[in-house]
Order: structure tokens, then C-alpha cells, then sequence
């Protein structure tokens, strides 16, 4: 199969994805067989691009469908963290070969996700070589939340639970301790799933709109992630490891202090953290209750200590069962 049938017979069927869904009055004059696609825009637009590169980002045995999963649902919740709508994607793909039956499942992973918010596929690039995916999401954001607006008094609060993800992978890699497993079923199958299949917060993000003074998606880690508000914000942020939301599965599988381990300083989750100001707190337990997805406050926004702060964001961590070294993930640090 050439590059153009490829093209064609996998990829166009995704550009009609949430077609009823578009505005007449901005919207695209022309997206996938042409040069370039064509949107008529109004209002503001946010951008999120991200690779995942195998080796790197997965491993060569992940189920391609919930590699086409993941490669949009990481876009999304970079979306939600700004709280965009999402509106369309394009998707850049090197394969080592066209392996139809491959292709076909990643494809359908990808539709899972677009179909559950209506995002159409709208241009992209196809190439041989080693299997690398770029996926861009644009969103809509009438209300941005950026990392900087976080006051001193503010709550720092974060979704869902923690540390899911990191389990997930370590189970993934760890496919024997994943079989002797008296009941491998349910904790495990859970906590792979929240590491291959994040859910990206788009109806949270878009809720906290006006109301989250400062907002990322925990990608690289949870102090990793908070120590960015601190330093866009130039505030100090506390967590309490006492208040890490926790799911059974984890705290089952692994004990309570690896959990919270995971949960600060494990990446993956695509939780949104954010912070907000003590009165939006009745309004937030509304959110979570309406939504259905758990918000817990985990820490405090204060002034920024110039004596006990570096160039670096400062997060400072109390009762934690552990000790916290190097956290969060970098493609570069600095001796590399
Ligand atoms: P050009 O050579 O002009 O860059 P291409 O042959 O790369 O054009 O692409 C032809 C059309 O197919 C374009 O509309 C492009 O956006 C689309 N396309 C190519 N690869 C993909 C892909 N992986 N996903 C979605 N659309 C794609
Ligand atoms: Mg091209």
C-alpha cells in the first residue's frame, strides 16, 4: 500500500469526526488533499504539539490501538489545562513499514478519543523511518487559565487520583510480576489502563474557566508539574502528602508509601492541578459533584521565601512517608 492509499483509506475517515458539531460561521473550507488545510478562525486558539518517539515514549509492544489513544488524549489534556475546547488535530507519523493490521488498530484508538469530543483529523504528514508520532491539538479558549496567576492564600488542588500511572507502567514493564499475581485481574488491568489510556479533563478544564487562578496537567510529575506554577506564579506552593488522593488499586497493590511516592513524583496521570482562591471552594465541590470527578485540595499557595527559594519554582512537601529526591522527568538534564 503506497503512502497516498494510506492516506486516504486510514486517515481521511478521521477528518469527518464531530462534523455535526461545526460552527458555520468559522470552521474549515478545507481540510485533508490539499496542500494545506484551510480553517476560517475567530477568537482565541491554543496550540499544543507533542512527539512520542518509540523507545522513548513507549515501548515496541504497546497495543497500537492504545498508542493512537494515548498520542491524542496527552494533546487533549494539554488542552483542558488551558481550558480550550478542543476543535481540530493534525497528525504526523513515520512508520518503518505500512503494517495495515497495525495501522488500522492505532487508527481506531485515535477515533475512540476524537469521537468522545467531536475532534475532526484535519492534515498531517506521512513518512518511512523509525516509528515516530507528532500529534497537534487546537483548541478554543475564550478564558485561557495559565500557569502564572496563583496568589499567596490561594488552595492548590488536583483530580482524579495520583500515581496510577507510574504503577501502570512499572506493571507494564514488569509483565512477570504482572502474571504471578494471585489476582492479576482487576488492580493491575486498571492501573496499565490509566498509564496507556489517560482520560484528558476537558469538561474540568473548560468548568474552571474563571474560577483555577493558575492551571498545568501533571504530565512530567506532580512537584515537577507545581513547581512550574510556583515559578510562572512567583509564589511557594505546600502539598500535604497526607492529602494525596490515592486510588484503592494503587494503595492495594503497593503499600501506601511507594503510592505516595508515585503520586508525587511519578509522571503520566494527566491529572489537572490548579490552584484557586478559598471562596471559589463551595463552587468547586459543586464542579467535582456535577462533573463527577473527584477535586481534592492538597496544599497552600504563599508568599515566595527569596531566602529558601532558587531560580527554580519552590514546592515544599509536609508528612511525607518518604524521602523526595530528584523529581520528575527531563529529556535533557543538565550533565547529559
Ligand atoms: P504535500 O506533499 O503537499 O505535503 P502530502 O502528500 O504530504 O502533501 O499530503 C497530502 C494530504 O494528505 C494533505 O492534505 C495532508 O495534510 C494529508 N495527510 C498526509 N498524511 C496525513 C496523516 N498522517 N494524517 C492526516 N492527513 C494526512
Ligand atoms: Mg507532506
Amino acid at each position: 500500500m503506497d503512502e497516498f492509499t494510506l492516506i486516504k483509506t486510514l486517515f481521511q475517515p478521521l477528518q469527518t469526526v464531530g462534523q455535526t458539531q461545526q460552527d458555520p460561521e468559522h470552521g474549515f473550507l478545507k481540510k485533508i488533499g490539499d496542500d494545506a488545510a484551510v480553517w476560517k478562525g475567530q477568537g482565541n486558539l491554543a496550540f499544543s504539539i507533542d512527539t512520542l518517539v518509540e523507545g522513548v515514549h513507549f515501548t515496541p509492544d504497546i497495543p497500537p490501538e492504545d498508542l493512537g489513544y494515548r498520542c491524542l488524549a496527552v494533546n487533549l489534556s494539554d488542552l483542558a489545562a488551558m481550558a480550550a475546547t478542543p476543535a481540530f488535530y493534525t497528525l504526523a507519523i513515520t512508520l518503518p513499514s505500512v503494517d495495515l493490521p497495525w495501522i488500522s488498530s492505532f487508527v481506531q484508538g485515535i477515533r475512540t478519543l476524537a469521537e468522545q469530543h467531536d475532534v475532526p483529523l484535519v492534515g498531517g504528514d506521512t513518512t518511512r523511518g523509525p516509528l515516530t508520532i507528532t500529534l497537534q491539538a487546537h483548541g478554543l479558549c475564550p478564558q485561557p487559565v495559565y500557569r502564572e496567576g496563583a496568589c499567596p492564600g490561594d488552595d492548590v488542588y488536583v483530580s482524579g487520583t495520583l500515581g496510577d500511572a507510574a504503577a501502570g507502567l512499572k506493571l507494564w514493564l514488569n509483565r512477570e510480576e504482572r502474571h504471578k499475581d494471585h489476582n492479576p485481574a482487576q488492580s493491575d488491568s486498571y492501573l496499565i489502563e490509566r498509564f496507556h489510556r489517560p482520560t484528558p479533563r476537558i469538561a474540568l478544564g473548560q468548568a474552571l474557566a474563571g474560577v483555577a487562578t493558575a492551571m498545568l496537567d501533571v504530565s512530567d510529575g506532580l512537584l515537577a508539574d507545581l513547581s512550574h506554577i510556583a515559578e510562572a506564579s512567583q509564589v511557594q506552593l505546600t502539598v500535604d502528602a497526607r492529602r494525596l488522593p490515592l486510588s484503592s488499586a494503587l494503595v492495594e497493590r503497593f503499600g501506601e508509601s511507594q503510592a505516595s511516592e508515585w503520586a508525587l513524583t511519578g509522571g503520566d496521570d494527566y491529572e489537572l492541578a490548579f490552584t484557586a482562591p478559598r471562596s471559589a471552594r463551595e463552587i468547586l465541590r459543586q464542579i467535582a459533584e456535577k462533573l463527577g470527578i473527584q477535586l481534592t485540595r492538597i496544599g497552600q499557595v504563599a508568599e515566595r521565601d527569596e531566602m529558601s527559594s532558587g531560580e527554580r519554582g519552590s514546592v515544599q512537601v509536609e508528612h511525607a512517608l518518604i524521602e523526595l529526591g530528584q523529581v520528575g522527568y527531563n529529556h535533557f538534564p543538565d550533565n547529559s
